[in-house]
């Protein structure tokens, strides 16, 4: 049937949105779901900030990745990482132009909300023994009650022995958790807001039941826990005090819906840009890229980017200066001419509570990546919101490419808000926006992202680096 003026006028003049599915052809959608069967697992072995560093650092030593020596002049071809204290990594590689040109940037975050053990967290209260926990980065405090919990981290000991911890993920070992009141006496706890529902000191961790047997020992419960911790781990009490452990939901990934087409996960955010900008850089052995690529993975986010892993630090800036200074470059030069992603997510649009979001600026499960120009709360305070130059340049490059990517704002207007590591790249004089994949249920112990999407976020980081 032919088109009307209307209909015509409406397809060249009016923006529209199309789910991925409709983009898509049948090879490249079994694409995205095969490359999210490697996600899943880095997610599984990723579950903090460390363990992320980890497992990216193999992944880079298989590709032939060095550590990075700032007292060496690197050329085009050559590939390094940047270890920052085992909880922050950037790596590069370095481009056919000369660095004065610019970079290519692609920056997210390995750190997510969860509850870390306090320095001095083993009690014993009426015969049971509990961890007190503070909580790290933004949570819903009532969400994390009656969860299978498990415990990751890493404990210094006074000899300087670091011993890693993880248990609780598989099926042969034990799980933590918060208890949480019964229905029946749950009178007066009802009556609080669903902020106040439950509070930062009743998040304690139950860790063990059973005394030490000994009639004149005291706290008995403790000192069998103690015991069984010395045993496994070579641990004393004081140890706590130089160690980093966090309570993380114990599930692993898993698939969601009858289709199978979204992920179920605790830390997508914000590993899913994690994971797709290493893929970007790492899928297509031995390139040598026009521009250098430089990708890293920031701590500290979900707690204001601060601290020496955070990235207000300036080892960015630092590397930088140290890639660019053998080749008589100065670092600020590199650095204003760069361009950079801030890989992070976005709020999807939850049809249960649509009215949290402004329909025509909120971003929507299986329509792509997200393209966000602002951030911040209350008047776009603390958003580094991008130029129209440089969001020309992106909507322009993927376009060019046929990657399915849509806009978003955290949110409509005064319902909160938040902020991502964007505004410190930019204070480096960076040329930066956000770019992501939107999420559902963020930063909740499980939180959902669609496999479409996750695709389409590798594919815009792909195509921006070669851009
Ligand atoms: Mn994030
Ligand atoms: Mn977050």
């Amino acid at each position: 049937m032919e088109k009307t003026k209307g209909q015509e006028l409406a397809e060249e003049l009016m923006l529209k949105r199309k789910h991925a599915s409709e983009i898509l052809s049948e090879a490249e959608a079994a694409k995205a779901d095969e490359f999210c069967e490697d996600y899943k697992k880095f997610l599984d072995s990723s579950k903090t900030e460390r363990e992320a560093v980890d497992t990216t650092i193999a992944m880079l030593k298989e590709r032939g990745f060095v550590e990075f020596d700032p007292s060496k002049k690197y050329e085009a071809g050559a590939k390094v990482y940047m270890n920052n204290r085992g909880k922050a990594l950037v790596f590069s590689i370095v481009g056919k132009k000369p660095l004065n040109e610019g970079t290519r940037i692609l920056a997210s975050h390995i750190d997510s909300p969860r509850l870390d053990l306090k320095p001095s967290p083993l009690y014993e209260s009426s015969d049971i023994a509990l961890f007190k926990t503070h909580y790290y980065g933004g949570i819903r405090k009532y969400q994390w009650p009656t969860l299978p919990l498990a415990l990751h981290g890493v404990i210094v000991k006074k000899n300087g022995e670091t011993v890693k911890v993880r248990i609780g993920d598989n099926d042969d070992e034990p799980i933590f958790f918060i208890s949480d009141l019964l229905p029946h006496l749950a009178k007066d706890q009802n009556q609080r807001t669903l902020g106040g529902g439950f509070k930062g000191e009743e998040l304690n961790v139950l860790v063990g039941s059973r005394p030490f047997m000994d009639d004149k020992a005291s706290e008995k419960v403790k000192l069998n826990i103690l015991s069984i911790l010395n045993k496994k781990y070579g641990i004393v009490e004081g140890d706590f005090l130089s160690a980093e452990l966090s309570m993380v939901p114990a599930s692993n990934a898993r698939d969601i819906g009858f289709d199978r087409s979204l992920i179920g996960a605790y830390g997508h955010d914000d590993r899913v840009c994690a994971y797709t900008s290493i893929m970007a850089c790492l899928d297509k052995e031995n390139e040598v890229p026009e521009y250098t690529w430089i990708n890293i993975l920031a701590d500290k986010e979900e707690i204001g980017s601060t601290g020496a892993t955070g990235l207000q630090a300036r080892y960015l800036q630092y590397f930088v200066e140290d890639l660019a200074k053998p080749h008589g470059i100065e670092g600020r030069t590199v650095l204003q001419k760069s361009k950079c992603l801030s890989a992070d997510v976005s709020a999807a649009f939850d049809p249960t509570f649509p009215e949290v979001s402004e329909a025509n600026n909120v971003s929507y499960l299986n329509k792509g990546v997200v393209l966000i120009k602002y951030t911040g709360s209350g008047g776009k305070s603390g958003t580094n919101d991008s130029s129209a130059e440089y969001m020309q340049f992106c909507r322009n490059y993927m376009d060019k490419a046929n990657v399915v990517w849509q806009t978003g704002e955290l949110g409509k207007v005064d319902q909160g808000g938040g902020g991502t590591v964007a505004r410190y790249i930019g204070e480096l004089c960076v040329d930066t926006v956000d770019l992501g994949v939107p999420v559902l249920a963020m930063h909740a112990p499980m939180e959902v992202v669609a496999k479409f999407d996750v695709y389409e976020t590798y594919r815009a980081f792909s195509e921006f680096i070669r851009a």
